[in-house]
């Protein structure tokens, strides 16, 4: 009947460790956007941002976003040179 200890402090261990996890996973979410949402967003940063707009306070956790995900970064870089391609036509 050795087992049983070990086991219930492990799954208590366990259950501790997934509660730490959830917790930071939903205050990921509140704070910063996924590829996914900047992406929603980014042309709309990007047009806003081209009206001198003040984008950083408009929608920060975009601008958080990019700072943070150069992938995105250079997606908003491109989006912002078609703007300025458009704008020389
Ligand atoms: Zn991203």
């Amino acid at each position: 009947m050795n087992w049983i200890r070990p086991k219930k402090d492990l799954s208590k261990e366990s259950s501790a460790m997934t509660v730490r996890l959830l917790k930071s996973l939903t205050m990921t979410k509140d704070e910063e956007y996924s590829c996914d949402d900047a992406h929603a967003l980014i042309d709309q940063y990007a047009e806003a941002k081209k009206r001198g707009e003040d984008v950083e306070k408009l929608m920060p956790l975009v601008k958080h976003h990019l700072d943070m995900c150069r992938a995105c970064f250079e997606e908003y870089e491109a989006l912002m040179t078609a703007l300025d391609f458009e704008e020389t036509i």
